[in-house]
């Protein structure tokens, strides 16, 4: 039987164009580009540069504003560790929210550690957070404020503008995590607002292991890694050339084709939860349905383990609602924040739809779910 990949918010393939941009690099390329004095060097340092410009443009950033970066992990670390390091006295509160992936929330809980305060604003139950609750929050100083784009498990899209236009009246910088976000969806550094904005390249059909931050002109953080002082002081280390420049093939792609695709994999998205709404009764669409990732659907499928469901699905690569949850049986922290029980958590897929995706394919889950949920329900009556 082939294999139906709907997990696209955990990782994704990369493009064929992806890896033919990076080939070179891998071979015959390999110099370093910060020692730029021979020419290979140069010819990395110019494909590095032409890279960032790349992923500039995608997100509506300068050039200049682009750190390279291992990924978003990093990206966030260095954002929340790198403000807290640089944060102007009196100014010892963070502010995020409760839906954030573990590598913002971790680094927050590692700043309370550090004697900071932090505050992790709800959600309501569609995810949103709500831009006056920022503002109350705000009402005790704090040197950053850290909320995401958009989220991985339920797909919700957050008011980043309003929440911008807060953090500028109370002198707050704000960080947001778009790594679900850039490439399925425009997004535009500027227009948001932000000070600070982080992405990774495996969610983009890019390379692991290669992301960037977004540090607006102007805006001083301390580094997370020292050292001789590449990216303008911002990231020591050599820079991973082959991954910067797949990063840089990914955003191209995106540019080019993300409107295209966003409109296609949206359709998907849609035949599968109306498949699944028809099909099979006792179902429950988490998220906002009005404005959310266009790939994205988490479905709470009541008196079913969504662990039993997954593996009776084999060939069809889904998650259970949380992001991250296969490594530890935690219910998801983001279900619960949206006021699931934690048995409605534990009976939740997430699926995740992308650009490998067709209707065929789609029609045979929604074929496969309702006969395995039918057959599941069937064996635990009233369980
Ligand atoms: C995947 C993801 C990350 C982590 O990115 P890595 O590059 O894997 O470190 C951070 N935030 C969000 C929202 C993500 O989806």
């Amino acid at each position: 039987m082939r294999r139906i990949y709907l997990d696209h918010h955990a990782t994704t393939p990369m493009l064929p164009e992806v890896v033919d941009a990076m080939a070179p690099f891998l071979r015959e390329a390999f110099a370093d580009p910060w020692i730029a004095a021979h020419r290979e060097a140069s010819e990395a340092a110019v494909a590095v540069e032409e890279a960032r410009e790349r992923v500039a443009s995608l997100v509506g950033a300068r050039r200049s504003e682009i750190v390279f970066t291992s990924g978003a992990t990093e990206a966030n670390n260095q954002a929340i560790k790198g403000s807290a390091w640089a944060r102007k006295p009196g100014r010892d509160r963070l502010v995020t929210c409760a839906i954030e992936h573990p590598s913002v929330l971790e680094p927050a809980a590692w700043a309370e550690r550090e004697g900071l305060s932090r505050t992790v604003l709800p959600v309501d139950g569609r995810g949103r957070v709500d831009p006056g609750a920022v503002r109350r929050a705000l009402e005790a100083p704090a040197f950053l404020v850290s909320i995401q784009l958009a989220n991985g498990e339920i797909g919700t899209i957050q008011a980043i503008e309003e929440i911008a236009g807060v953090c500028g009246e109370r002198g707050s910088l704000l960080h947001v995590d778009a790594a679900q976000a850039v490439g399925r969806i425009p997004v535009d550094f500027r227009a948001l607002g932000a000070d600070l904005m982080s992405l990774t390249a495996h969610k983009l059909h890019g390379p692991k292991g290669a992301g960037a931050l977004v540090i607006r002109r102007g805006v001083r953080i301390e580094a997370l890694l020292h050292g001789e002082g590449q990216e303008k002081g911002r990231r020591s280390g050599t820079v991973h050339v082959a991954g910067a420049v797949g990063l840089g093939a990914a955003c191209a792609a995106a540019a080019r084709e993300m409107e295209t695709q966003r409109e296609r994999i949206e359709a998907l998205r849609d035949r599968l939860w109306e498949g699944i709404r028809e099909g099979i009764p006792g179902v429950r669409r988490n998220g906002d349905a009005s404005v959310g990732l266009p790939g994205n659907l988490s479905v709470t499928f009541e008196r079913v383990s969504a662990e039993a469901l997954i593996q009776a699905l084999r060939t069809v690569a889904v998650s259970r609602g949380s992001l991250g949850s296969s490594a530890n049986s935690e219910p998801s922290h983001v279900l619960r924040a949206i006021g699931l029980t934690e048995e409605q958590a534990d009976s939740t897929l997430r699926f995740g739809l992308g650009r490998g995706n067709f209707p065929d394919e789609i029609d045979e889950v929604v074929e496969r779910l309702i006969r395995e949920v039918g057959r599941m329900r069937a064996l635990s009556p009233g369980a």
